[in-house]
């Protein structure tokens, strides 16, 4: 049993969060680096997730291709394949979709998903995120709630977002910071709307002062507290039922105190990109300037086979995100946590 079905999705979120630890979702666009991620969790002994952004997918699709949802059909098929292997469970997640590429993105997976339930066949991703934080809450909820329908159906878990989480795009201005705290207000409407789609299951990416990229420190100010505070309103008002599972993004750089408090208050799924970017070119840069004329044939020499086969230095790069991924997933208290026996 390699990717999870959806029992045993709804299993590991609810471990997590019953637990107190999360699992690192890594954003991967290669073989490469999916291999990467399944090494890495499978020598934590943690069971994690593996997922694809729109750019991502479309990368991986190849760049005459740039067809966002067959890059990822052919990633998750990839992980489909070897995860046998890997004695952990993983499952399979499409990253920040925005209102625009729905139906370039999620909607034909969906119906990929679709086309295989009818045959007879597992799921292909596990869950989707439908990323509708730019837009004004209700029309967001509005969305979300239509995809939600469309999931419980086909044992699809949904991830929204609701605030902004901040990063390159948006810039870390002081006049933006508002934005990046989702308000407990917030999350009682999400609450409200997704809840009333019984039997289906989502997480919620709520913001509270996360940026997508890393920044140096002081620059940042993570107030995890609002993430209890915005737990403590929706069972207030709703029950413990209604309990949110959290998703951390724009996580990379932050302190593990953070990260803790934050897993403390719900967070089961925290996605990690920057991080495990930085690991795998790390060690790429590390190989070719040490190898400066083995990789280049230089003053008319030849160069050496070995140094520039891509293989060599593609090696180092997956032993150094798998690396990286262990460190997350201590971070996250997952170590020896995967629920295959
Ligand atoms: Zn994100």
């Amino acid at each position: 049993m390699p990717v999870a079905d959806y029992a045993r999705y709804c299993e590991m979120l609810d471990r997590a969060r019953k637990g107190k630890f999360a699992y690192p979702a890594i954003n991967v666009t290669s073989l490469t680096t999916a291999n990467a991620v399944l090494k890495g969790l499978a020598e934590s002994r943690s069971d994690g997730i593996i997922q694809v952004s729109t750019g991502g997918a479309a990368f991986a699709s190849g760049s005459a291709v740039k067809d966002m949802a067959l890059g990822a059909v052919s990633i998750a098929e990839h992980v489909h394949r070897v995860a046998e292997r890997y004695p952990i469970y993983v499952a399979l997640h499409t990253d920040h979709c925005q209102a625009d590429k729905l139906d370039k993105y999620v909607i034909p997976l969906v119906e990929e998903t679709e086309r295989r339930r009818a045959a007879g066949k597992p799921n292909l991703f596990n869950s989707h995120m439908f990323d509708g934080s730019a837009l004004p809450l209700k029309e967001n909820l509005d969305i979300a709630v239509k995809l939600l329908e469309r999931f419980r159906k086909n044992e699809l878990i949904l991830e929204i977002e609701a605030g902004v989480v901040g990063g390159e795009e948006d810039g870390i201005k002081a006049s933006a910071a508002a934005k990046l705290y989702t308000t407990p207000e917030d999350t009682l409407e999400v609450a409200g709307c997704l809840n009333a789609v019984q039997g289906a299951r989502y997480l919620l990416a709520a913001t509270f002062g996360n940026v997508h990229g890393v920044y140096k420190p002081g620059h940042v100010k993570l107030k995890p507290s609002i993430l209890r505070d915005c737990q403590d309103a929706v069972v207030k008002k709703y029950g413990e039922a209604a309990r949110f599972y959290l998703v951390f993004h724009g996580g990379s750089g932050s302190e593990l105190h953070d990260i803790h408090e934050a897993v403390d208050h719900g967070v089961v799924k925290m996605n990690i990109d920057t991080d495990t970017q930085y690991a795998f070119s790390r060690a790429i840069a590390d190989h070719f300037f040490k190898n400066y004329d083995g990789v280049l044939k230089v003053d008319g020499e030849v160069g050496n086979k070995k140094a520039y086969d891509p293989r060599t230095y593609l090696s180092f790069a997956e032993t150094a995100l798998a690396e990286r991924v262990k460190q997350a997933v201590n971070g996250l208290r997952a170590a020896g946590t995967t629920m295959m026996k």
